[in-house]
């Protein structure tokens, strides 16, 4: 990182939001391994690795996986330069498996089409693969102090109570995009913003924020009508659907069965199990299973339970022992021991630890807030 002189700053405005908001930001910002300290200029490679990671991930899990990203490949050019396949190892159990393809696609767009800087425009970073509108303000705003609104779900919340935003969340996006514009700084944008994002994770929380410290208190409608966990308005949440399948753990005395999943989609090129074709829950039971080994196959008790974005799943698992290591097609036998470097995803290491290959793994999915 990079110091500069010292760079005036704006005067502040009297009644002006945005000024109480980041002299309280001056005091109270979280540090974070990825944040540049007052004074120093970020890093953009750190922005952009960040918040790839904390899309619907929590801080406290991130810091882990940022740091040794960061301690692997220091820079773009080196994680432009890994295989794709290292850097899904890497990547393994912080979920959604896509970011880390994208990741990797960008690294490499950067490196080797714009001589490995990012983009400073909004417009110019949302070329890049795995970059949306909410991460691309964000890299504008934070790595480059250009004037960008940036709102995620901890904004969203923020902006809700303080204008007191009566409609459900799902429709009040655009009047919570209109009325966080006004408020953003032309100046200080990035600060602004992870003011905004510290506000909400630290103070305006979703379950009984404390107002009594909030630096918005004066502005805040939610807190004047005395409803603060009224807002943001919810909507009614569509019930997500059930899946259901079986997976089967084979196993010799030192090995274990696994495949690889198709690039594209759900976990892409990550290391399973090999299972049964999973099917909604009420569905009528299907004919075929994608996977058929003669074994004495044991049913295990219980069942393995994991919630994706779109539907939840709940496999049943089996398992057998094998005298030869010799994998059908498609598929390849690997040590126990090694298991862990396989970087399988966190729903396959549900499933080693159903079935006592591995310990369970520690929840790292994140909850409503950075
Ligand atoms: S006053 Fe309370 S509800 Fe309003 S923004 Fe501050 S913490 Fe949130």
């Amino acid at each position: 990182m990079v110091r500069h002189g010292a760079a005036p700053k704006p005067v502040p405005l009297p009644d002006n939001p945005a000024a109480e908001l980041l002299a309280w930001y001056d005091r109270h910002r979280r540090r974070l391994p990825w944040r540049a300290e007052p004074g120093v200029l970020p890093n953009p490679y750190a922005v952009w690795l960040s918040e790839i990671m904390l899309q619907q991930t929590t801080v406290a899990a991130v810091q882990k996986y940022f740091s040794a990203f960061m301690t692997r490949w220091p820079t773009i050019a080196d994680l432009a330069d890994a295989a794709v396949d290292e850097v899904m190892k890497e990547w393994a159990g912080l979920g959604y498996y896509a970011r880390a393809r994208n990741l990797h696609a960008c690294a490499k767009a950067v490196a080797s089409k714009r001589g490995g800087r990012f983009p400073q425009t909004e417009d110019a970073l949302l070329a890049l693969p795995g970059i949306g509108p909410y991460t691309a303000a964000a890299i504008a705003a934070i790595a480059f102090g250009q004037r960008a609104v940036v709102i995620d779900g901890n904004v969203e919340r923020v902006v809700a109570r303080l204008a007191g935003i009566d409609t459900p969340l799902a429709q009040a996006k655009p009047a919570i995009r209109a009325f966080a514009e006004e408020l953003t700084p032309r100046r200080q944008a990035g600060d602004f913003a992870q003011a905004m994002m510290d506000l909400g994770a630290t103070v305006c929380t979703p379950q009984r924020p404390a107002c009594a410290l909030c630096p918005l208190r004066e502005h805040c409608r939610a807190f004047a009508l005395g409803q603060q966990e009224r807002f943001p308005v919810k909507g009614i949440k569509p019930e997500r659907p059930l899946r259901i399948g079986n997976i089967f753990v084979l196993r010799t005395a030192e090995k274990v069965l696994v495949r690889t999943r198709a690039p594209r989609g759900l976990l892409g090129g990550m290391t399973e199990f090999p299972s049964s074709k999973w099917r909604n829950a009420g569905a009528s039971q299907a004919k075929e299973s994608d996977f058929s080994v003669a074994a004495h196959w044991r049913r295990l008790p219980g069942r393995v339970e994991h919630v994706f974005t779109h539907f939840a799943l709940r496999l049943t698992v089996y398992t057998a022992e094998t005298p030869s290591a010799v994998a059908p097609a498609g598929m390849r036998f690997v040590a126990i021991a090694d298991l862990r470097r396989e970087g399988l995803p966190s729903l396959m290491l549900k499933v080693a630890a159903h079935a006592g290959l591995l310990e369970a793994p520690r929840q790292t999915r994140r909850g409503a807030f950075k």
